[in-house]
């Protein structure tokens, strides 16, 4: 596994697992489980994947068989809006995560979206994290001018943020300003979130072809060389295998180039974002995403 240092120095792997949409507890413990045998050390779980419990299970189940030990890993949750109401409830949230998961602490802790008094929210992630139940915090969802006067005015910049970032959707200018902040890039949907379908794009199934790999693989590849770090889900233990194994071959400038080239300018979370009506719907707790 490969690491990227984040700006409180805590090391983070460059590939992890997520597990949104995997709301069966025991698939989830089974899954979590088979991604830390099969190598990966990063588990990306939220509070509204209502599974922070099976996440647990699943890493407990590893540990138990000495597979890994808590410190080899790297957990993240995720605080959902309906508890950014004020420093309160998010404080209470971060124990409640905590709780449900069996674990002492997280290795990272993220806002899941710029809703609510996201402020006041992190100032309780800030107290968590100087108490030792948050081991580096972030965001998630924080578009480039959000992001900005968030880092201009909090005590404790995030060391992440989360979101949508596939050949689809690059953000070079969001990667630009996290740069700036020293703010690591992580993508959800690395592989298109089912929202898109990169497998049957044709210059992708060349490049997979040369270096013998697949589509998924040549597009988690990308991401990662352009430093950002990813976190692919599967319930599939064949795809869970295969999506880790990216460490073993390097596209070069032109491919890296054709492939940011697929770039649509907007991603199946814009429509969202940008809608008031959302916001609305996300605020009242109509919708988990
Ligand atoms: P992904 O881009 O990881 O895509 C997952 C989909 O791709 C699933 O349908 C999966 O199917 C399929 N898939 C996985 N591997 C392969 C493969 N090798 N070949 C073909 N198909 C494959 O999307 P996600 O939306 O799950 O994003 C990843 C993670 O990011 C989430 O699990 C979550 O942890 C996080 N996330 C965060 C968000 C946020 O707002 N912060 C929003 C969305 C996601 P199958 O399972 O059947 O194999």
């Amino acid at each position: 596994m490969e690491y990227v240092t984040l700006n409180n120095h805590l090391k983070m792997p460059v590939l992890g697992f997520g597990v949104f949409r995997v709301p069966d507890k025991n698939e989830c413990a089974e899954i979590v489980y088979q991604a830390i045998k099969a190598g990966y050390r990063l588990i990306d779980t939220a509070a509204v994947y209502t599974n922070e419990d099976a996440v647990g299970d699943g890493i407990r189940k590893a540990m138990s068989e000495g597979i890994c030990s808590r410190e080899d890993l790297f957990i993240t949750s995720k605080l959902w809006v309906q508890d950014m109401k004020d420093f309160d409830s998010a404080k209470q949230a971060i124990d409640t995560s905590l709780k449900k998961s069996g674990l002492e602490y997280f290795d990272l802790y993220l806002l899941h979206q710029a809703l609510g008094d996201y402020f006041a929210a992190w100032r309780a992630l800030e107290v968590a994290y100087k108490e030792g139940k948050l081991k580096s915090i972030g965001v998630s969802n924080f578009y480039p001018h959000i992001l900005t006067n968030f880092c201009e005015t909090v005590e404790i910049k995030p060391m992440v943020n989360q979101i949508e970032l596939h050949p689809y959707f690059i953000q070079e200018d969001a990667l630009k300003v996290m740069k700036e902040y020293n703010v690591i890039p992580e993508a959800w949907a690395p592989l298109g979130g089912g929202r898109y379908n990169p497998f049957e794009d044709q210059m992708l199934q060349e490049i997979a072809t040369k270096y013998n790999k697949t589509v998924g693989q040549v597009i988690l590849r990308w991401n990662i060389q352009r430093g950002v770090v990813v976190i692919p889900k599967s319930t599939h233990q064949e795809r869970i295998v295969e999506n880790i194994d990216v460490f073993d071959f390097c596209l070069n400038d032109e491919e890296m180039k054709l492939i940011s080239s697929l770039d649509k300018g907007y991603g199946g979370s814009r429509t969202k974002h940008f809608d008031p009506e959302f916001v609305k719907t996300v605020l009242a707790n109509k919708i988990h995403d």
